[in-house]
């Protein structure tokens, strides 16, 4: 008999906003009411509460995480003629704004087991043109921070860690955000701190980058009407900081769910043949932005396991009403925009090789225990048949 089966999303941000359905409601009122739609209090109250959650004494609010990150390389006044590292592996926004200053774009394979920046290759991407190095961590699982600050240290470059995807994670005890010399931070609504809409924020501990950043963000004035440098219009609503200052109150126990669905989806299926599991490494807590597994490609695998390919475990698990998501299925070296740069296909085998494998499973933190049996059950089925 087949049964009718109710689908699992990848997320489901309605769920989580029935959870806190009367508060924000409330909230959103209160700002309709007051006719202060942009900047004011609750701006800054977030801005506040963020730095104070993060660990730094300095916030500013921004649109987007895209903005937060153009607005990162602009206060470091990265332009034409400079270099900026960063990894293949990452969502465009993260390469696209060093292009957008003028800035040209360096990008390294990453190391298999985190999703992340390959530490020693950055080393040798290094020329006397580096200006800064854009740490993402992906998938809400920390960089390395400690070999990241050692090796900017003694080039004396900069970095700007991209938290988009991490908002929470901690490496040795300390926020992400914190830790390199700007922390860049997305709300889109799909990330782990979400708006209703678009919302962003820098993170530093140095206010002469705040300074800066305000005026950036502001067309370049400081003073009314008066402009000292070509900037852009990147401000938050005050419907989202009001909706986001709720989140945050929120977060700690979200990335703990996520933690524990995380901690399930690991111990139940490490054991599968031709499946890995994402590593943690000890010094990093992560938020599970993603919880991203490897299908291992044919010819690759130990032999005698059958092979089964990505799309063919998707359109699997797509039948029993399990939707997974492909983050991100090209590098960004090899993207078509990037073409005058001169990488080769081949060059960076690692990053090359895991855009083909990795398969993002349902995740977010009002995930059942029955979803997430339904999730295993349905990949065991698909790899062990
Ligand atoms: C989402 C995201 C961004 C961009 O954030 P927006 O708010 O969508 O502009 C940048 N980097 C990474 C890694 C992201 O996931």
């Amino acid at each position: 008999m087949v049964q009718s089966v109710k689908k699992i999303p990848p997320l489901d941000l309605v769920q989580q906003y029935e959870t806190i359905e009367a508060e924000v409601s409330a909230a959103v009122l209160g700002v309709l009411a007051s006719g202060n739609y942009v900047g004011g209090p609750l701006v800054e109250g977030f801005e506040q509460q963020l730095a104070a959650y993060i660990g730094v004494s300095e916030c500013v609010a921004c649109n987007s995480g895209t903005d937060a990150l153009y607005l990162a390389l602009r206060a470091l006044e990265i332009g034409p003629g400079d270099e900026v590292i960063t990894t293949s592996f990452s969502f465009f926004a993260t390469a696209g704004v060093i292009s957008a200053v003028g800035a040209k774009p360096v990008f390294v394979d990453i190391d298999a087991q985190t999703f992340n920046l390959d530490i020693g290759q950055v080393a040798s991407a290094i020329t006397d043109k580096t200006r800064a190095i854009i740490p993402v961590h992906l998938f809400g699982q920390p960089m390395d921070m400690s070999a990241m600050m050692a090796l900017a240290q003694s080039y004396q470059l900069a970095v700007i860690e991209d938290c988009a995807q991490a908002v929470g994670a901690e490496w040795a005890g300390r926020k992400v955000g914190s830790i390199g010399h700007i922390g860049c931070f997305s709300f889109y609504p799909t990330k782990n701190l979400g708006a209703c809409g678009d919302g962003g924020a820098v993170t530093t501990n140095d206010p002469a980058i705040t300074t800066a950043i305000r005026m950036l963000k502001n067309h370049g004035s400081q003073a009314r009407y008066i402009h000292a440098e070509i900037g852009i219009n990147s401000r938050l609503d005050a419907l989202q900081a009001a909706i986001l200052q709720i989140k945050l109150r929120y977060l700690d126990t979200w990335n703990c769910q996520r933690r524990e669905i995380a901690a399930r989806y690991h111990h139940l299926l490490r054991h599968i043949p031709g499946l890995l599991t994402p590593q943690e490494l000890t010094e990093s807590q992560g938020v599970w932005h993603q919880y991203t597994i490897r299908l291992c490609q044919a010819g690759q695998e130990d032999p005698g396991t059958a092979h089964k390919s990505r799309d063919w475990v998707r359109s699997h698990l797509q039948e029993r009403g399990i939707m997974t998501t492909v983050y991100y299925p090209r590098p960004l070296h090899l993207q078509p925009v990037y073409q005058s740069l001169g990488y080769q296909l081949g060059q960076f085998p690692v990053v090359e090789q895991v855009c083909q494998e990795v398969l993002s499973l349902p995740m977010f933190p009002e995930l059942s225990i029955e979803q997430q049996e339904q999730v295993i059950y349905g990949l065991k089925d698909c790899l062990t048949r």
